[in-house]
């Protein structure tokens, strides 16, 4: 390796303060350093980021790092500025800039100042963008959240399909590193093929999560007090209640209110103000539960979160486990649990009946999967690994009693019934 464990620690805890690398963060870290192209599958809250910011701070030149969202690009550009007294050590590229933002930012670049430049791929596209960047040294590319560039992923953004063109006018043999916490075989053949790097040294770490419980209820008329009764039991605890519908969100918000439960609802409906006011209320636990859309989530890092209630089912397998997995990010405790109801999928279909003919049929694939999963009556942590490609033992596995199928076997509870017939 052209860095030794010891440097590569010493570097982790001068610019991070962490004393060891999570999961498979050294050795992505160290392909990264040696230069290959390489692709990192972790779950979220797995420490993608330090894997690419930790070589970027290692290396002469610039490391570009592509990410679809503006407020994440900021949040980790804080961060970074906050181990450097060099603010220009980070910066982001946006048409939001002014000018003379503009040219400080080139002017760091060129100064060799700045380590990480985050962009967005519309930013990229820009020519005048890509003339300056042809003109300074680079690190590397590293494509965050990858799996924009699948329409199998859930977040499918157009313009991260034109990256490798970029690549190619910036500098051909510069690395290329996709990072994803998208597990799916299919996300993952799209991102080597798009960013053009068959070969990549890949590394994908388990997506088990051994302390979360899974379980599946069927959605009747009765689904609010359900709800009520599930989060009084739960009382104290946070939680997040995860509504198709804004209209849902903020009726349920009030039922639970009425019910003496500290509730607040979050949708993209609300002004900036009033979702920050409700996010920051979930997050210093001023109140136990938000009800919200999917909008609600991103980026948020409560690791206390105890449990994740879907009203609705969600429209793919990775939704839901993206979902779920905002619960017991510490480690501790962490109950999944999902009404269903058959007609919910119909309702989904039908939202899709307006898409392009390919947008649907994918769509409907995606919903025959978690049609499976609410109907199976095998371990749910199975049948999810192994929609992500992963083997998982029902017996020994790590977390295999976690679910309401393994707690309950479906033969017993038929041959229960059978004896009371
Ligand atoms: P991802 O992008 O995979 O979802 P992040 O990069 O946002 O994950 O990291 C998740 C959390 O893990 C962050 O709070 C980060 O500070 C923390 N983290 C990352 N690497 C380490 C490490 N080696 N030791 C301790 N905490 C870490
Ligand atoms: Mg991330």
């Amino acid at each position: 390796p052209v860095v030794n464990d010891s440097e590569l620690h010493a570097a982790l805890k001068k610019y991070f303060g962490f004393a060891e690398f999570k999961g498979l963060q050294q050795d992505v870290v160290t392909s990264i350093l040696e230069g290959n192209n390489t692709f990192a599958i972790m779950p979220t809250g797995g420490g993608k980021s330090l894997c690419y910011q930790l070589p970027a701070l290692m290396q002469e030149g610039t490391a570009i790092v592509v990410s679809p969202l503006i407020a994440l690009m900021k949040n980790q550009v804080d961060a970074i500025r906050g181990i450097s007294d060099q603010n220009g050590i980070a910066h982001v590229l946006n048409s939001s800039l002014t000018k003379t933002e503009i040219r400080q930012v080139k002017q760091d670049i060129l100064d060799g100042v700045t380590k990480l430049l985050y962009v967005a791929p519309e930013s990229l596209t820009k020519e005048e963008n890509i003339e300056f960047l042809q003109s300074v040294k680079l690190s590397f590319i590293a494509v965050d959240e990858a799996h924009c560039i699948s329409e199998w992923g859930h977040d499918f953004r157009p313009e991260y399909r034109n990256l490798r063109n970029i690549v190619n006018r910036l500098d051909d043999s510069i690395p290329v590193i996709g990072l994803t916490a998208t597990a799916t075989p299919k996300v993952q053949e799209d991102i080597i093929k798009n960013l053009g790097i068959t070969g990549a040294k890949t590394f994908k770490a388990s997506f088990n999560r051994p302390n979360l419980f899974y379980e599946v209820r069927p959605k009747t008329a009765n689904i609010d007090s359900d709800i009520i009764r599930f989060v009084k039991k739960n009382s104290g605890k946070s939680g997040i209640v995860y509504c198709l519908s804004r209209k849902k969100v903020e009726e349920l918000a009030q039922v639970l209110q009425v019910n003496g439960v500290s509730a607040v609802p979050y949708h993209a409906g609300f002004d900036a103000k009033t979702r920050s006011k409700y996010q920051d209320m979930f997050l210093m636990e001023d109140v136990d539960v938000v009800v919200a859309t999917i909008a609600f989530g991103m980026g948020i890092d409560k690791p206390d979160v105890r449990f994740v209630i879907h009203h609705d089912i969600p429209k793919s397998i990775e939704s839901y486990y993206q979902e779920t997995g905002r619960a017991g990010r510490d480690d501790g405790e962490g109950h999944c649990l999902a009404f269903y109801a058959y007609k919910d999928i119909e309702k989904l279909e039908k939202f899709m009946s307006n898409k392009p003919v390919a947008e649907q049929e994918i769509g409907n694939a995606l919903l025959q999967e978690v049609v499976a999963y609410a109907e199976t009556s095998m371990s749910r942590r199975k049948f999810m690994l192994h929609y992500f490609g992963e083997e998982f033992d029902e017996v020994n596995g790590d977390g295999a009693d976690m679910d309401d199928n393994a707690r309950n076997p479906k033969e017993k509870v038929e041959a229960t019934e059978d004896v009371v017939k």
